[in-house]
Parts: structure tokens; C-alpha cells; sequence
């Protein structure tokens, strides 16, 4: 039954069930008919004896007991059925026609015995039917029955396999098609049948799981292509430092200033393979980060102790506020400072000297936030929602120098995700950006 498709166990169910109800309408019918042809049958023997039981009450006359058995032999030739009846004196005497012996015990004969009574003598009185016509009647319905029971059901089941099957038609044209779809045609679809069943449904739920895989699968080449480009930059800058110290002889501090050159850029590309691998994983789905009761303030002062470094070579000024009481919220807390120390690093990127970044621990009604504000450039508004895309940069050439890979607010928005975090920006162009992370109730 296992492999069995739909339509045929559809059908198999259909057929028992029908052949069910065939065998309980049929033994109903059967019942009915059998019950109403016999109580008819008896109730034609009562009313013979009855009128036999009358006859024997008018004709009897105590003086002249001849008379009765006259009348009884009339009345018996007068009525149709008149052999089949049977009338005993008191003494047991045979006095009104006879019921042979054969036919009162046949089992193709019902019978009736009954009493009469009249001037204190005891009459017997036995009267029988044939069952010829019942038993016709009834053979012939069995028969009826016992044919139309199995053409009835062999309609029933074809008819059931045939609209099972038309029924069922379009979901192996769903198949079908789904069959020829594979990752060099996503953007092919199912046809949507307009009928607004659950065949509809199905072939809209695939389409949209197939625009879901169409969008991931350009994501990822997408990223690819741009992680390709982004390290050839790095490494062609290597190779030409190492190109162009090679070319002639040089001092050695010449050499060793070349050398740390090219030590920078590894080291920066080192951090952009590292961030790329962390977003590469997070495609992947990593397991769940584990989280901790983290206490915000004392981890926000850490950051912007750590801050101070970046802010005070640009001579920025970097502070802090918070509650009076404790913050706390579910996190992991490496992850956690990797998302702050992105959003501090930003604000010290993008803005200029003598500028100012706040970062504040709040509790909204919504649950904590904290907040990265700076007196920085700004993000023109076309931009800000496009930040958290990966690789991408506001103008390529206003921060070239910064060396950012566009890759930052990515990896700050995936560790908000994980976090069940909302990471949201605001800005004004020359008056400054904030970064808020909104962290759930806790
Ligand atoms: P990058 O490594 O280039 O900094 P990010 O993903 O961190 O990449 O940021 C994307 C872009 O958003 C940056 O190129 C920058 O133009 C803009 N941006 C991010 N933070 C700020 C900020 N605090 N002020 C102004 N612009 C910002």
C-alpha cells in the first residue's frame, strides 16, 4: 500500500466504502421485503380463520350438527384457497375440507391453528398458504440484487479511479515541470492553474520558494564575484610594492620600508578573508551562538576604552553614558563586542578631526538599545539603506583611504540577527550618523 499512488488508494478506499453501503442497503432490503411479504401472508391467515371462527358460530346449531358440516363444505368450495383448510369437532373428527398431511408440513406452506369456541365445545380450526409466490418474489430480488451489487460497484470504482486520476493530473504536471528546473534555470516557474484550490497553492508555494532559492543563489555569486574582487586588490598591491622595490638596487631601509608595506597589506587582507570566512559561515547557518546574561554598561565603557586609541590618533573625542541601573541582555559577549567595536570603528572612520562619538546604553520601552552617534559626514539618504549590504561603500572614493571593504555593517547586522537584535541607522549629511541595536525584551 506503501507505494501505492494517491489516485489508486483513493479509489481502493472508495470502492470498500461503496461496497459497504452496497452490503448494508441490499441485507436492508432484503430484511424489509422478506418481513412485509411474510406478515402479509399472516395476516390473510387470521383473517381466513377469523371468518372461519365466525362461520362456525353462525351455522352451529346443537340440534342439527350436520347442518354445520354442509355449511362448512360450502364455504370451503366457495373460497379460493378452500382445500387448505382444516375444521376438527371437539372429538377430533374431520368435519370441513382436509390440509394433506404433505402440504401442512412442507416448509413451501405457512399455517395457522387456532380455536374456536361455541356452546362449550372447542373447535380446531388450522389453515394454510403457499409460499410459492414469496419465494418467487424473493429469489427474484436476491437475484436482482446479487447482480446489480457487483455492476454497481465496477462502475463506482472506474468512475472513482477516472475523477481521482483527472483530479490529481495537475499535480504530475507540478512534478513535471519541477523536474526540469535546476540552478542554471531558477528563474523558470510553475504554471499557476487559476482555480484557487490547493493545486494553486502548491504551485504559488513553489514559485516562491523558487524566487527564495533564485535571490540566495544570486546572493552568493553575487558575493563571490565581490569577494574576488576585493582580494585581487590587496595582492596586486603586494605584488607591485614587491615588483617595484625589485627593479634596482636600493637601500636597505628602502627594503625594510617595503616590506612593512607589504606586511600592512597582508594584514588587512588577512582581516578581509577572516570577515569574509565569518560571512561565508553565516550562510552556512552556524549553530546557535551561546548567549549570556550580559550587564551592557561595563562592556560599552570596554569598547570605548578600546575606542580611545582609534579616536585619540584623529583626535576625536569618544564618551560614554548610561543608567544608573544595571542594563542587562541575552548575548554572546565576543560576538557582541565585534558589533560594537564595527559601529565605534565606523564613527571613527567617517568622522573628521575635532569631532565628537557618544555611545549610550539605554532601557526603551521596547528593551535595551545602544546607541553609536557621531558628529561625522553622514550618510546621504539614498545610501543608508543600502549599508548593511555586503560590500557595499557611500562613494567609493571618499573612503578608499579608510580601507574598508563594505563588509563591516554586514557582519554587525548578521551578529544583531543572532542576537534577535534590530540594527537600525539614521543620518543627516556633515551633521553625523547614529547606529542603534535594539535589543528584544528581555
Ligand atoms: P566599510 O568597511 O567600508 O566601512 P561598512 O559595511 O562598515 O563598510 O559600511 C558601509 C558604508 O556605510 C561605508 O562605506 C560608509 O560609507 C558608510 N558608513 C558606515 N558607517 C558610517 C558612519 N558612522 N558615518 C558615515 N558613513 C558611514
Amino acid at each position: 500500500m506503501r507505494h501505492w499512488s494517491i489516485g489508486a488508494r483513493l479509489t481502493l478506499w472508495y470502492s470498500l466504502v461503496l461496497l459497504a453501503g452496497l452490503a448494508l442497503f441490499g441485507a436492508g432490503v432484503w430484511i424489509v421485503v422478506t418481513h412485509s411479504l411474510t406478515t402479509t401472508i399472516d395476516e390473510t391467515l387470521a383473517a381466513r380463520t377469523r371468518a372461519l371462527a365466525t362461520e362456525i358460530q353462525n351455522e352451529y346449531k346443537p340440534s342439527k350438527p350436520s347442518h354445520l358440516v354442509e355449511e362448512l363444505s360450502e364455504y370451503a368450495a366457495a373460497t379460493p384457497d378452500g382445500n387448505l383448510t382444516e375444521v376438527r369437532d371437539p372429538q377430533g373428527i374431520l368435519i370441513g375440507e382436509g390440509v394433506d398431511a404433505t402440504t401442512a408440513s412442507s416448509r413451501h406452506y405457512r399455517r395457522l391453528e387456532s380455536e374456536a369456541t361455541v356452546g362449550g365445545q372447542k373447535y380446531r380450526i388450522l389453515v394454510a398458504a403457499p409460499l410459492a409466490g414469496t419465494e418467487l418474489t424473493l429469489r427474484r430480488l436476491r437475484e436482482v440484487l446479487l447482480w446489480s451489487a457487483p455492476a454497481v460497484l465496477l462502475i463506482g470504482s472506474l468512475g472513482g479511479y477516472w475523477m481521482s486520476r483527472r483530479a490529481l493530473e495537475p499535480v504530475d504536471e507540478i512534478t513535471r515541470a519541477a523536474q526540469t528546473i535546476g540552478i542554471e534555470n531558477l528563474s523558470r516557474r510553475l504554471e499557476v492553474p487559476g482555480a484557487g484550490d490547493e493545486l494553486q497553492r502548491l504551485s504559488e508555494t513553489w514559485n516562491s520558494m523558487l524566487a527564495r532559492l533564485e535571490a540566495a543563489v544570486k546572493r552568493l555569486s553575487q558575493f563571490t564575484a565581490d569577494a574576488s574582487h576585493e582580494l585581487r586588490t590587496p595582492i596586486a598591491l603586494i605584488r607591485a610594492t614587491a615588483e617595484l622595490t625589485l627593479r634596482r638596487e636600493r637601500s636597505a631601509e628602502t627594503y625594510r620600508e617595503a616590506l612593512r608595506q607589504i606586511m600592512d597589506d597582508t594584514d588587512r587582507t588577512t582581516r578581509l578573508i577572516d570577515d569574509l570566512l565569518l560571512l561565508a559561515r553565516s550562510d552556512a547557518g552556524l549553530p546557535a551562538l551561546p548567549m549570556d546574561r550580559v550587564e551592557l554598561t561595563p562592556l560599552v565603557r570596554d569598547i570605548c576604552e578600546q575606542g580611545q586609541i582609534l579616536a585619540q590618533e584623529r583626535q576625536l573625542e569618544i564618551s560614554t553614558e548610561a543608567p544608573e541601573q544595571p542594563v542587562f541582555v541575552d548575548a554572546n559577549d565576543p560576538a557582541l563586542r565585534r558589533l560594537l567595536l564595527l559601529l565605534v570603528d565606523n564613527a571613527v572612520k567617517y568622522t573628521p578631526a575635532g569631532g565628537q562619538i557618544t555611545v549610550s546604553v539605554a532601557m526603551d520601552t521596547s528593551g535595551p538599545t545602544v546607541t553609536v552617534r557621531d558628529t561625522g559626514i553622514g550618510i546621504p539618504d539614498a545610501a543608508l539603506p543600502h549599508v548593511f549590504e555586503r560590500f557595499y561603500r557611500v562613494e567609493e572614493s571618499r573612503n578608499r583611504e579608510a580601507g574598508g571593504a563594505g563588509l563591516g555593517l554586514s557582519i554587525a547586522q548578521w551578529i544583531a540577527e543572532r542576537h534577535h537584535a534590530r540594527l537600525e541607522a539614521e543620518s543627516v549629511v556633515g551633521r553625523g550618523s547614529a547606529f542603534r541595536v535594539r535589543f528584544p525584551q528581555a
